[in-house]
């Protein structure tokens, strides 16, 4: 028999150091990468063995057996995978034929050397990590359908290997990895079942160990002494086998998807939606995703992340993949199992992945299909679901382009019209407008109780058009990137200008004859405003303050101020409506004529002013001020 030596290149032979001296943190994933490399050898024959039976030689039972070896220090990977022969050896292992390998060391010759471990990350190295653990790494190997010769490859990492011919009985690949003299711990049997649980418990084929079973506490003298001479042996499947995304949806109860949820979610609540598909074509991927049905108390909390796992070829990869998931989507939990990424991918080659991407964007169609259909065909549940979790959807709206009018239509809203507790979708808003109304309305503010008082839906209640209450946060922003809905720009009826009809107009026109000069004086006066005008708006109130139309609503200046971030966004100068119809705005008109110096007409004018200050939800500025004008109203009237 002969054996060929072989020097390997001289970069991988510094790519190797790379690996072994400096890069892995997580040495432990050797195991992970050999489990897979075997699992991929064995899902390669069994799908070669569909057309060509004969090469499975009878032994259509897959497994993969760790073997450690105490005596010999040595722990080996065994498979009846496809095996290698010797040109597939050569070609595999210690070359840098790989197309991963040498972009992987282009790479290497740009990257200054703190970049390294990210790079790394970015290329399945597999096999390679061996020597992390080992200091002599063995391979034993008979290609499937070539029984007469089988190929020993050798090497300790440090500059050659050696090739040779044997004889090897069953098909597959042993991986034989003779281990640091401060790595035994990897023959410690529970050592590797832990191992194995928390890296490769889905892989889909068992991966067994030889397991001493202690012997059983026997009266009988003489069989005890059988069994003190030879320990029974078992042997013991350490993973659980196939993953349930894997599973044909028609198989699995709903209970399995639940407590598999509950595994994932550490939720108790079942969850609100289960959404398992598998995507075929250029890119292929398994995912089992669910929406949940109860919020978790952290959910606004910056540490909360998503509960997204990710798979690769069914060997887990990482946990809170953020990649894959908008933070618009981070309630969601699930698994997605993508077959066309390295195993040893990186966060930062996620952040720029093409396979990712097309994950990423599928995944969003598909939650968000199924949350249309929650929304159609399961309302009840939806409308749960969405008050835990509709606040964070919306944040969709401005930050998901593509999708920002998918998402606009699972928003579910309040409104003037609807009975507290019930909800509209802007399609259902839309589709109830009268024929007259040209614009979306609404308002923003605390709550509903606070918004449904307000002083700006008074003269729309009176045409007869319904307003959105909304009392989110996100609104502000969502409706803002909106712009429209179907055509029909979004109002805000606390900002610029109401629309009038022609009549309205006219008769707008005609009062500012006689109101005209209190509008100025007011303007005058009122220093904090920018303005005062008549309104369209009020029709019981006899004032109200108005922000521009691109301004924040006082709803978020408030908001910011209570924060501490009213640096952020500013304060918008707002704009003084009075109601001329209304008798005190009328009185204070008659006053002003007869005497515009009287005392009277100032304190009357801040008042107007300030009761529109407290209509839309702010502090008066001076509450001293406030109280001697009220007071003095009091006395006045009660004198009379
Ligand atoms: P990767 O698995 O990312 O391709 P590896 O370095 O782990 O990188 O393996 C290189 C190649 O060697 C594999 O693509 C496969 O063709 C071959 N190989 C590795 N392990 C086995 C095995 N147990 N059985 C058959 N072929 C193997």
């Amino acid at each position: 028999m002969t054996v060929e030596t072989h020097e390997f290149k001289a970069e991988m032979k510094r790519m190797m150091d790379l690996i072994v001296h400096s890069l892995y943190s997580n040495e432990e994933i050797f195991l992970r990468e050999l489990i897979s490399n075997a699992s991929d050898a064995i899902d390669k024959i069994r799908f070669e063995s569909i057309t060509h039976p004969e090469l499975l030689e009878s032994n259509g039972d897959w497994k993969i057996k760790l073997i450690a070896d105490k005596e010999a220090g040595t722990l080996t990977v065994r498979d009846n995978g496809i095996g290698m022969d010797k040109e597939s050896v050569m070609e595999n292992i210690g070359t840098v034929a790989r197309s991963g390998t040498s972009a992987f060391l282009e790479k290497l010759q740009e990257a200054e050397a703190a970049n390294l471990p990210e790079l790394i990350g970015q290329f399945g190295l597999g096999f390679y990590s061996s020597f992390i653990v080992a200091e002599k790494v063995v391979v034993e190997s008979r290609m499937a359908g070539d029984p007469q010769k089988g190929i020993r490859w050798t090497s300790d990492g440090e500059g050659s290997y050696t090739l040779e011919e044997i004889e090897k009985k069953e098909r597959g690949t042993d991986v034989i990895l003779h281990l640091n003299e401060d790595k035994k711990e990897y023959l410690d049997e529970w050592r590797i079942q832990a191992i194995v649980k928390k890296f490769s418990d889905f892989i889909e084929h068992p991966v067994t160990m030889d397991v001493e079973i202690p012997p059983m506490p026997s009266q009988d003298e003489e069989e005890r002494k059988e069994t003190e001479k030879e320990p029974k042996i078992e042997e013991k499947t350490l993973n659980s086998g196939q993953a349930i995304w894997l599973r044909n949806k028609a198989d699995i109860k709903p209970e399995e998807y639940n407590e598999f949820y509950k595994h994932l979610s550490k939720d108790m609540h079942d969850p609100a939606e289960v959404i398992h598909f598998s995507a075929e074509g250029t890119v292929e991927f398994k995912a089992l995703l669910y929406l949940p049905q109860e919020r978790p108390f952290n959910l606004f909390e910056p540490e909360h992340k998503n509960g997204l796992s990710l798979y690769i070829k069914r060997v887990f990869v990482m946990d809170n993949c953020e990649e894959l998931l908008p933070p618009y989507l981070r309630f969601v939990h699930g698994v997605v199992d993508a077959s066309d990424l390295p195993l040893n991918v990186s966060r930062e080659i996620l952040q720029q992945n093409r396979v990712v991407e097309t994950i990423r964007k599928n995944l969003v169609t598909k939650i968000l299909a199924a949350m249309k259909r929650m929304l159609e065909k399961d309302y009840d549940n939806y409308v749960k679901f969405y008050k835990n979790f509709g606040q964070i959807l919306k944040e969709g709206i401005y930050i998901d382009w593509n999708q920002r009018d998918t998402i606009a239509n699972l928003a579910l809203y309040q409104s003037v019209e609807k009975p507290a507790g019930e909800y509209l979708t802007l399609k259902q808003y839309y589709e109830s407008m009268p024929s007259k109304q040209e614009e979306i309305y609404y308002l923003i503010g605390e709550n509903r109780a606070v918004l449904e008082k307000s002083p700006y839906l008074e003269a729309l209640r009176d045409r007869g058009f319904d307003v959105l209450l909304m009392t989110d946060p996100v609104d502000e922003w969502a409706i803002g990137s909106l712009r429209e809905y179907e055509g029909k720009p979004f109002k805000a009826i606390d900002k610029g200008e109401l629309k009038a009809d022609e009549e309205e107009k006219a008769k707008q026109e005609e009062k500012k004859k006689t109101y005209g000069s209190l509008l100025d004086y007011l303007t005058q006066t009122i220093e904090p405003v920018s303005e005062v005008r008549l309104s369209h708006r009020l029709k019981e109130s006899a004032s109200c303050l108005v922000a521009r139309d691109e301004a924040n609503s006082a709803y978020m200046e408030n908001l910011m101020r209570r924060l501490g971030r009213e640096e952020e966004i500013g304060v918008s100068p707002r704009i003084l409506e009075i109601n001329p119809d209304h008798p005190a705005v009328k009185i204070l008109n008659d006053l002003f004529d007869n005497n515009a110096e009287d005392p009277k007409v100032a304190d009357f004018a801040w008042l107007l002013y300030d009761q529109a200050v407290l209509a839309e939800g702010s502090k008066v500025q001076d509450p001293q001020a406030f109280a001697r004008r009220i007071n003095d109203l009091i006395v006045r009237t009660g004198l009379s």
